[in-house]
């Protein structure tokens, strides 16, 4: 009985799958505030000539860096793990596998994407990537890759996990990078938001404000966004394509791959090599989870909105909750942004790709059984996918079918447990983000949208 399926070093990917090759029609491009497709040089102004590169490439394979690869191998290829505990646990005839992105070292699967984006910066001369962090993963994932090729990071921290989480503070500091709780008084953005409402919670979208802000007004500096973007999408898939691999080395193949979704990129790295597949006629279903607070998939539309609160980034076509909205403090699980990747969106709006929604307590109840039963105290957003594919399970369970299971098990919780605790005291709730306030934010999307 096989538990871990590796892969050894020589078999980590050298190309990143670019699904925009396999998409049914082209993506809709960027647009400036002015409603015509935004120029590179917007794009110019924050991001290095790479990556720009690689946000509007239709090639379906990409060099990944040497330099990159060689800094990958101290976490990757990352383990393919069966379920085997979980499985007896549910008494289910399914056969659950999960691709475990925790084994890096900030915890998550976001150093696949951060340390190729500080390489590209590099590679163009600049000095300094501002960004923003909610839970802290990104900011952290960013402070390691600032160090480890001497980069100068600033990060704006959403001032509602400033709060909550003081230890993902002290780790970005001991990457060396400079944390701020957002919004600050360093920035027009976030002056104009605490002149507003001094005790806002902050959010993602005022944070990215005030790091595009400071990107925009400095020459050395770059800003960097660890979701949501074309070429983010793309530096993940690394994750999908080993557990491709890895499935064939546990000579299987998955029926269903759930992923979590809130900017879309731990979904899109387990799942776009699978589309692949699936464009190529192959069976399998393809499920992005997100929580009942912030449905951005299940209930946003699909259409043009700024990335950030202020409306400073090009807009973007996407499932969208509206730029302005601020999500729940009752809700402890992450995955909080009001859009969600322009591709996933497209080949959700396509039905290509499911979505669902789960509320809180149920990814909680679920965080708990895979800690129990496989022993890795998941993180929140991942307890999403896991509750999908326990829901699953459990169908097979009912209904006698032995389905293969997929779930990319995003990153570990241990700099969660205050989100855990809230559980154990009662305090949470499930929380339907109401549909007034929806229709509230959506009201003021851009104009000509
Ligand atoms: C950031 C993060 C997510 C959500 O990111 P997506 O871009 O939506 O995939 C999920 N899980 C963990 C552990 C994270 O750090």
């Amino acid at each position: 009985m096989t538990t871990k399926f590796l892969l050894p070093e020589s078999e980590l990917p050298t190309h990143w799958y670019n699904v925009v090759a396999d998409l049914p029609s082209p993506p809709p491009p960027p647009l400036g505030a002015d409603g015509k497709p935004a120029t590179l040089d917007a794009l110019a102004a924050i991001f290095p000539p790479g990556l720009i590169e690689q946000e509007v490439s239709a090639e379906r394979w990409i060099a990944i860096p040497e330099e990159v690869r060689e800094i990958f191998k101290l976490w990757r290829p990352s383990p393919l793990y069966r379920a085997h505990r979980l499985e007896k646990a549910l008494k289910t005839p399914a056969r659950i596998y999960y691709k475990n992105e925790s084994v890096s070292p900030t915890g998550s699967h976001k150093p696949n994407t951060s340390i190729p984006q500080a390489w590209y910066n590099k590679q163009a001369g600049i000095r300094r990537l501002a960004t923003e962090t909610g839970a802290g993963q990104w900011g952290c994932s960013l402070a390691l890759a600032g160090q480890l090729l001497g980069l100068e990071i600033r990060v704006y921290m959403v001032r509602v996990s400033y709060e909550q989480k003081p230890y993902r503070r002290s780790m970005m500091q001991t990457w060396g990078a400079e944390v701020f709780a957002s919004p600050t008084n360093l920035t027009a953005a976030g002056r104009q938001i605490l002149q507003k409402n001094p005790d806002t919670p902050g959010s993602l979208g005022i944070a990215i404000s005030e790091a595009v802000e400071e990107a925009i007004g400095r020459a050395d500096t770059n800003y960097a966004l660890g979701s949501v973007l074309n070429h983010v999408m793309l530096h993940q898939t690394v994750i999908g394509l080993e557990a491709r691999k890895q499935m064939a080395l546990a000579n299987d193949y998955p029926d269903a791959v759930f992923g979590c979704c809130g900017g879309g990129s731990n979904f899109a790295g387990i799942a776009f090599p699978f589309f692949a597949d699936k464009a190529a006629g192959r069976e399998v279903r393809l499920v992005a989870v997100e929580p009942t607070s912030c449905p951005t998939l299940t209930k946003g539309i699909y259409t043009y909105d700024f990335g950030d609160a202020t409306g400073l980034t090009p807009l973007l076509k996407m499932h969208t909750l509206g730029h302005d909205f601020v999500p729940p403090g009752i809700h402890a699980g992450g995955l909080r942004y009001h859009g969600a990747s322009p591709l996933v969106s497209q080949l959700v709006d396509a039905q290509l790709v499911e979505a669902m929604a789960i509320p809180q307590i149920e990814t909680f109840e679920a965080g708990l059984l895979f800690a129990r039963t496989e022993g890795i105290v998941p993180a929140p957003e991942s307890t999403h996918a896991l509750a999908a594919t326990i829901r699953e399970a459990k169908r097979c369970a009912e209904t006698g079918q032995s389905q293969s299971l997929l779930v990319c098990l995003s990153g570990h919780g241990h700099f969660d447990m205050s989100s855990y605790d809230r559980y154990f005291a009662g305090e949470l709730r499930d929380y339907d983000y109401p549909a007034e306030a929806i229709k509230d934010s959506l009201a003021h999307l851009p104009k000509f949208a």
